[in-house]
């Protein structure tokens, strides 16, 4: 097929949901064409996960406002459901597309989709370019000495930091409107719940959008990066950065928060060990990507296969008392209450739980990541499951499978006042901090001046810390490890 120098390029975006440091849309605006901007609600295509609700809720209102940003500068974002595949091939062929550019994913079954449709496109005489625009580094540059990827996480920071990084793109002030082509309303997607609507906490909590990382990441700079390396753990303080889901739908890109951080240092706005830390805390995440390109099966599957026969049990009441924040133990309870309340936990906590979950539930690994993929507003792909196989012991450079964390004494050192637990278990706020991580400790009249009443206001622990490790330890050496 021939075209004119009017037809139009297509920008098809995914997981960059942003203007500016986008280097498909800058690749696409350097040519001058009048520009179709896209994006697909794929539900259908075989190997795509589907999104769970609260990812769906960060979408829908990252749609919106990217949309509204879009026509600020002369364009229009379409919108469309279905197949990507087919809803390319008919876009192309109806609107007279001559180029195509998108920014990469990096799941099996979005780099089989995006392969197979870059060959179907290329073959009816459609230029198609992919980008990276994800990433710091694609997956498959770094490689170990002995040519093979990385399994490790700091060998694979120093070689992956050493390449530095490109600049951000700037932000267009313009676009060349393409052809009026119909649109879905984003309405009609009901990424939003309704009947019930859950969803108040996560509209108190965040402003998805480009504007909204922003935002977040100017607050950092201004308060959070300053003892970022001492306090990052400390789930009672406001130091980490929350940019999570604002990465993971791409409304910031890693280039963009690396910049803005080396930036600060660079002026005496930032202590360098405080951006050090942050920095690696970036890497963490092209170390998942990383793991996640290099063995596909990251989310379904033991990435150490010594771990395929574990004895995982089935207990529907311990994943409830989980899931509902009730299992007795304040902080792990807390961190499953700041989950549902506000679609995100602290990094710190999501240990802790996802600990709780696998070692003292001896609950499959796998439940718990499910269970955060449906709500967590930054459920990432690789971020997720790779988090997860490295709490269960089976992942890359995970942390053995012995080391239990006993969560008083984790609630006791990272939140010593108990802050984080008043807040979001508020039946035990009146509770004295000695005893506010271990509430069947108090004594009857401590418990009574509080309003607490083991059993009826508050559960009792659904399992006892030592029981419930010497557990874990022997269906650990069950299934063959010392
Ligand atoms: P900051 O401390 O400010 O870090 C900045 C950024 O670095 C984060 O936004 C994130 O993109 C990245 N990052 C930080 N810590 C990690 C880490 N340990 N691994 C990978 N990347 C990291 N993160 C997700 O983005 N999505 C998930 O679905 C997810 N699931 C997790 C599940 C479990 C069981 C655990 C233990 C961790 C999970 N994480 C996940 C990693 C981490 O908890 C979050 O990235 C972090 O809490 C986000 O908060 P923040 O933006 O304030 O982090």
């Amino acid at each position: 097929m021939t075209h004119t120098a009017s037809a139009p390029t297509l920008v098809w975006l995914r997981d960059d949901l942003r203007l500016a440091d986008n280097p498909a849309l800058a690749a696409a605006r350097a040519e001058e064409r009048p520009l179709v901007l896209l994006y697909v609600l794929d539900d259908e295509t075989p190997g795509l996960r589907r999104l769970g609700a609260a990812a769906r809720w960060w979408l829908g209102r990252s749609l919106a406002t990217l949309a509204t940003d879009i026509e600020r500068i002369g364009g229009r974002l379409l919108l469309r459901r279905g197949p990507a595949d087919r809803v390319i091939r008919d876009l192309v062929a109806k609107a007279g597309i001559a180029r195509v550019h998108w920014n990469r994913r990096y799941e099996a079954g979005a780099i089989e989709l995006d392969r197979r449709l870059k060959a179907e496109l290329t073959d009816a005489g459609v230029d198609v370019t992919s980008h990276s625009g994800t990433l710091l580094h694609e997956p498959w540059t770094l490689r170990t000495g002995s040519g093979r990827p990385y399994r490790v996480f700091t060998p694979f920071y120093r070689a992956a930091a050493s390449l530095g990084s490109r600049a951000p793109f700037a932000a267009p002030r313009e676009l060349l409107p393409g052809p009026d082509l119909p649109s879905d309303a984003l309405d009609d997607w009901e990424l939003e719940p309704s009947g019930p609507d859950w969803a108040g906490g996560l509209r108190a909590t965040w402003q998805p959008g480009e504007a909204g990382a922003r935002a977040a990441l100017h607050a950092f700079l201004d308060g959070g990066i300053h003892g970022y390396a001492d306090g990052h753990d400390r789930p009672d303080g406001e130091h980490t950065s929350r940019l999570s889901p604002f990465l993971r739908f791409g409304n910031l890109s890693p280039a963009q928060a690396l910049a803005a951080v080396t930036h600060a240092a660079e002026a005496g706005e930032a202590q360098g060990r405080d951006v050090e830390k942050f920095r690696s805390e970036l890497y963490w995440r092209e170390f998942s990507y990383h793991l996640l390109f290099h063995f596909p099966g990251l989310a379904t599957a033991n990435y150490n296969d010594r771990f395929d026969g574990f004895g995982w049990r089935e207990d529907a009441g311990f994943e409830r008392a989980w899931r509902r924040g009730l299992t007795g133990y304040p902080i792990v309870d807390a961190g499953m209450r700041q989950l549902w309340q506000t679609g995100w936990m602290h990094n710190r906590v999501r240990m802790v739980v996802a600990s709780f979950l696998v070692k003292h539930g001896l609950i499959d690994w796998r439940r718990g990541e499910a269970w955060f993929w449906d709500t967590l507003v930054d459920a990432d792909p690789a971020n997720n499951p790779a988090s997860w196989q490295w709490v269960a012991g089976s992942g890359a450079d995970a942390a053995p499978y012995f080391r239990i964390f006993n969560p008083v004494l984790q609630g006791e050192k990272f939140d010593p006042d108990g802050a984080y637990v008043r807040h979001f278990v508020p039946e035990l706020a009146k509770l004295p901090s000695e005893v506010i991580h271990q509430p069947w400790r108090a004594k009857p009249d401590m418990l009574r001046r509080a309003g607490v009443e083991l059993g009826a206001t508050y559960p009792r622990p659904i399992v006892e810390h030592a029981a419930a490790r010497e557990r874990a330890l022997d269906a650990y050496r069950r299934s063959g490890g010392n």
